[in-house]
């Protein structure tokens, strides 16, 4: 009887045992064939096979990590068109154009492995090495309005700083995301690159999102967005760098070049339709110099509401009975606003512009559409209090248009925001017309700032007790 069981016993162990290493191997096959090209059904498998590439990718060497991000760049670059077509196909927003600069923009000014240099201490206790370590698997929950921008600049900071990504896709952009994140993994695997170092969720759904968040292998969390995913990622427990809204005021002081403030400000408010949360949302301009800079923006594309019944309407229009942002309009050209109010124009009209108040909804609120309010100031202290109280305390981007360095830093220093340009449009503060590299997700309320691979890196320090201390 006792022997009847052993064999009875050893029968089921064999058979669990052979169960076990089915089920691991199917796990594994599933992990490293890609799952149909680095996209998944389920937030579990996904972050599995981000977590065993992502391992794959250290034993790599950082040679290997440049080769990759030099692959992923090149066939980035080679399917610009097609995808700012897609983006604006599928958001139904922004323009095809300016998605074509964003695109090169991210692709070519995104740093790369170059970003991650130690740090190092000499002296009579030794040699301290300060090195940069990935965090592993990285959470990214992306916008509407650059999703495929964002995980192409997302995914090259995550891999030269050692990290794979798991993406949640925005509902309004999911086939464009897939497509960037097949392109990717067709990228590094060209380069004999782990697969799976970038995925993503065939479905986008909020409670995806949050699977994502909560996963136990998800070790850092990349949100980009509104205030809604913002609270819900810094209320994860988990380290977030959240790259969240703004509303970005333009000062103007009487010692500004007028003409060239003017054409600065019509095409950043109108650069994608203003859906950039760079872009500028309000003018506060001197008195003195209010009709000059109107004038001038006219000549460059803007068209000017003067009738307060007009301004009225339009206020009606972009926004809802509640009160909130009308999405309807959200992005589109200032042609498809003003038609809709009964102004029959061509595309040739880039923003729309109209004085008002301070305390306007469309002042005071982030409008991610080319409609730009103007409101007149008496002198640089009403215009900078102003500014602060406008820009909400996102501290995200401020922009002045002055030759007055006293002004200037006295507003920079009061709105004390991530980016802040003097004399240029918005986009120069983000490597567009500006110096310095890009970023797509700009880190304001978590404080990293324009993001790139160091951001998405955690810190070692290795000391090395009177050793190497060659000076001594
Ligand atoms: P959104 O907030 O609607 O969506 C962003 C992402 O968050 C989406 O993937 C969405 O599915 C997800 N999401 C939203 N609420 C969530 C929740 N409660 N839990 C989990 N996931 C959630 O943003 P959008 O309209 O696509 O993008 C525009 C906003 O993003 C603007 O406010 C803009 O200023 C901001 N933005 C900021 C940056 C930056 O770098 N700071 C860059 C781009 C966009």
């Amino acid at each position: 009887m006792a022997m009847e069981t052993e064999v009875i016993v050893k029968a089921i162990t064999e058979q669990i045992r052979q169960r076990l290493n089915q089920c691991n191997a199917s796990q594994d096959i599933k992990a490293q064939s890609g799952g149909n090209n680095g996209i998944f059904e389920e937030v579990d498998e996904a972050v599995e096979a981000a977590f065993v590439a992502q391992k794959k990718l250290l034993q790599l060497g950082l040679e290997k990590r440049g080769k990759i991000i030099e692959g992923i760049r090149k066939i980035g670059l080679a399917n610009v068109e097609l995808l700012a077509r897609m983006e604006v196909e599928e958001t139904g927003m922004g323009r095809y154009e300016h998605k074509v600069q964003k695109h090169h923009l991210a692709l070519e000014k995104t740093p790369g492995i170059e970003d991650i240099q130690p740090q190092v201490f000499t002296g009579d206790n030794g040699i301290t090495l300060v090195e940069s370590l990935p965090y592993g698997v990285a959470g990214c929950i992306t916008p509407s309005t650059a999703p495929s921008e964002t995980v192409w600049h997302n995914a090259i900071c995550l891999i030269a700083a050692g990290n794979s990504a798991v993406i949640s896709p925005h509902p309004a952009a999911k086939k464009t995301t897939t497509k960037v994140v097949e392109l990717i993994n067709q990228a590094i695997t060209e380069c004999g690159g782990p697969p799976n170092l970038v995925v993503s969720l065939r479905e986008a759904t909020l409670q995806k999102a949050s699977e994502i968040m909560k996963h136990p292998k998800i070790s850092l969390l990349v949100a980009t967005g509104g205030p809604g995913v913002m609270k819900a990622v810094l209320s994860s427990g988990k380290k977030a760098i959240c790259a969240g809204p703004g509303n970005p005021p333009v000062l103007v002081d009487e010692t500004a070049d007028i003409p060239k403030a003017g054409r600065d400000i019509v095409n950043g408010a109108s650069f994608e339709n203003d859906i950039n949360c760079i872009g500028e949302k309000e003018v506060l301009v001197m008195e003195e110099v209010a009709d000059q800079l109107i004038s001038e923006m006219v000549k460059n594309g803007a068209y000017l509401l003067t009738d307060k019944k007009d301004i009225d309407k339009l206020t009606k229009l972009v926004t809802t009975p509640e009160g909130e942002v009308n999405k309807e309009f959200i992005g589109k050209n200032a042609s498809v606003i003003l038609n809709a109010m009964g102004i029959n124009v061509t595309d040739d009209i880039k923003v729309i512009i109209y004085e008002v108040a301070a305390d306007h909804i469309t002042v005071m609120e982030e409008f991610l559409m080319p409609i730009l309010p103007i409101i007149r100031i008496k002198n640089i202290d009403e215009g900078i209090e102003l500014a602060v109280c406008i820009e909400g305390g996102h501290r995200h981007t401020a922009i002045m248009h002055s030759k007055n360095v006293d002004n200037m830093t006295r507003f920079a220093r009061a709105i004390s925001t991530t980016i802040f340009v003097k004399n240029g449009p918005s986009y120069s503060g983000v490597g567009n017309g500006g110096e310095g590299y890009t970023a797509m997700t700009i880190a304001g309320p978590t404080g990293e700032g324009l993001t790139s691979p160091r951001t998405f890196t955690r810190t070692q320090r290795c000391v090395l007790v009177d050793g190497f201390n060659l000076r001594s």
